[in-house]
């Protein structure tokens, strides 16, 4: 019974085991880090990583996947609890999927965009079919807003962008802002096809989207529609009755002809489209335009393409989250709902939003912050790594990208003298792809001043005969400087001539075993100076290299002469103890003085 006993606890601590044995990570987890949840050695999941056919570091990340694949080697199991953006926003849109197969999706106004050269006649266009003025109440007559309107013919409804030009259009898409169904590109019959006119096109076409050419102004006795459509076929615009498949419409403006005609091709090419939405869900959009309004706080356009937007609905739109408090339409009436393809103004956001940023209703005020605060962060992200600072072994890489063009240095050195030098041969290694620019010159070790600039500046931090100060170098580390130092100024010059032209040969870098602090000194017949040391970072070793530092300056370089703990020789003595030492040939010692230690380790570059 005892024994029984025994065994069905054993079973139960197992069991218990088996559930801790998942890891949760949000995307990625680095070696290092896999391996402490995982209560392993980083060399163990390196020589599997390896077995696997990757080399990596202890510091190197791994995604989701990767992870996964190793963890199953040792009997873990992985789970990204990543926020999944598009998971929470598809769960939080209200949508039945068995209704919408059902065939709720229901026909929609298609959404125009008029383009065009200016002066063509867009705005006068856009005013005639809606059969107001807004040409004179302009500043200038020049169209100053993305605006939104819509219009009815028989029954059936367009709806009309009006954009300052393809820079807004294309700024749109750019981000994402699908939001064009139609462009009406606008010619006028007496100046024919511009420059803006042959932009419009390319940016309509490589949108995907159907050109509609109005040739306007045709009330002008000068003007010569079929020279506009000879124009056009060079861009594959042909007219169907010259055997192509582009609707041309001649109108004017200015006279109101042909309007209707040209409203009724919108409806057919819409047709052809067969544009649909389901307006039985919580909306998604577009944002058209927004600004700040003294009154009412944020104010935003935007354009409904699927669901429908009511009033008290929570909405995330871009980076800012809110609960629409107002709805007004084009026609400046209030309105409490919005179907698919209507443009609204919006009240109730907490910020105002880009043009051009996504919009959604979700189930609730959590999910708009969630939301929000995910693209935040995300955003946070982006601008970091576009920071991440210029490294002599990414320069090359980068000025291929073509992100630098010009190499900015600072360079430090322990005499006036070695500055000069560096600056000059330095200056002389400028090219045609990459300038040098010495942008701040010292005497003395890198200062935390130093490397501000160099961060503020995407400058690297060259050093002669000098050390970083204690605070300057972990500065350096979070600010991502890149800090070399140099004894000799040749290699230097070399380093930098390599890394121009991507010829940077593995470099053996520096390794800091530990420094100590010179607290007394000894004068000890025949042997020399010895210093009475207390070890403040890592460990001391007998045989490692050496430098005597003052001041941030380097004063002396060398092996140890000896190494003791009180009276006995000792091979190292670690960080927090302290030691007596004495330098090979070195006797000028002083108290305050910093010895460090180090080794020379071989830094492969990532080119
Ligand atoms: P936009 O820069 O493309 O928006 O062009 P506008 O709508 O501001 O019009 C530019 C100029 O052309 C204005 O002086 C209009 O009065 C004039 N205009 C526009 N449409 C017509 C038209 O159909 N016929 C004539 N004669 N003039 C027009
Ligand atoms: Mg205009």
């Amino acid at each position: 019974m005892k024994k029984g006993d025994k065994s069905l606890r054993k079973t139960e601590i197992t069991l218990s085991k088996a559930i801790k044995r998942v890891i949760r990570i949000t995307d990625s987890i680095t070696v290092g880090e896999l391996a402490k949840r995982m209560g392993i050695k980083a060399k163990e999941i390196i020589s599997e990583l390896m077995r696997q056919g990757t080399m990596v570091t202890i510091n190197h990340p791994l995604d989701f996947e990767s992870a996964a694949l190793v963890a199953t080697e040792f009997k873990y199991e992985v789970e990204n609890v990543a926020f999944d953006e598009d998971t929470v926003l598809a769960a939080s849109s209200g949508e039945k999927v068995t209704e919408e197969l059902e065939g709720n999706l229901q026909p929609r106004p298609p959404v125009v965009t008029i383009m065009g050269h200016v002066d063509h006649g867009k705005t006068s266009l856009l005013d005639a079919i809606r059969q107001a003025n807004v040409t004179e109440g302009e500043a200038g007559g020049i169209t100053q807003h993305i605006g939104a309107y819509n219009v009815e013919l028989e029954g059936r409804k367009i709806t009309f962008l009006d954009t300052p030009g393809h820079e807004a259009f294309t700024a749109m898409r750019a981000r994402g802002a699908g939001v064009t169904d139609i462009v009406i590109l606008v010619v006028a019959a007496d100046d024919g096809v511009m420059p803006q006119t042959k932009e419009a096109i390319s940016h309509s076409k490589a949108a995907g989207v159907p050109i509609i050419v109005a040739i306007n102004k045709v009330d002008k006795p000068e003007a010569s529609p079929d020279r506009v459509k000879q124009e056009l076929t060079e861009f594959a615009l042909v007219p169907e009755d010259w055997g192509g498949d582009t609707i041309f419409v001649e109108v004017s403006a200015k006279a109101k002809t042909n309007l209707d005609t040209l409203l009724e091709m919108i409806l057919l090419q819409a047709e052809v489209l067969e544009l649909k939405a389901n307006p039985d869900k919580n909306a998604r959009g577009s944002v058209v335009e927004a600004r700040l309004d003294k009154g009412r706080g944020a104010v935003a356009t935007v354009l409904v393409q699927d669901g429908t937007l009511k009033v008290g609905d929570h909405i995330v739109a871009g980076m800012q989250f809110g609960r629409v408090r107002s709805m007004t339409n084009a026609a400046g009436k209030a309105v409490k709902e919005a179907g698919p393809a209507f443009p609204v103004e919006v009240t109730g956001l907490a910020g105002v939003p880009d043009a051009g940023d996504l919009f959604h209703a979700v189930d609730s005020e959590k999910t708009a912050r969630e939301v929000s605060n995910h693209r935040q962060q995300k955003l946070r992200e982006i601008a970091l790594s576009r920071t991440s600072k210029v490294s002599l072994e990414q320069l090359f890489a980068k000025m291929e990208e073509g992100t630098v063009e010009e190499l900015a240095v600072i360079v430090k050195a322990d005499v006036q003298g070695s500055v000069e030098a560096v600056r000059e041969t330095l200056e002389k290694l400028s090219t045609d792809n990459c300038r040098l620019n010495v942008i701040h010159t010292g005497v003395g070790g890198v200062t935390e001043s130093d490397v501000t600039l160099a961060s503020a500046s995407n400058a690297i931090v060259l050093g002669f005969n000098v050390r970083p100060e204690v605070k300057a170098k972990a500065l350096a580390e979070s600010e991502k400087v890149d800090i070399r130092l140099y004894s000799v100024i040749y290699d230097a010059v070399n380093d930098v001539r390599n890394a121009m032209e991507g010829l940077l040969a593995p470099t053996l870098r520096e390794k800091e075993l530990g420094r100590v602090e010179v607290r007394e000194t000894f004068h000890v017949t025949r042997i020399g100076t010895i210093a009475g040391c207390y070890v403040t970072d890592g460990k001391i070793l007998r045989n490692a290299k050496t430098r005597l530092v003052r001041d941030s300056v380097v004063v002396w370089e060398g092996k140890l002469n000896s190494l003791k703990r009180f009276k006995d020789d000792a091979k190292e003595v670690a960080s927090g103890y302290e030691c007596g030492i004495g330098l090979e040939n070195f006797n000028d010692i002083k108290v305050g003085d910093i010895i460090e230690v180090f080794e020379m380790e071989e830094v492969k570059t990532s080119l």
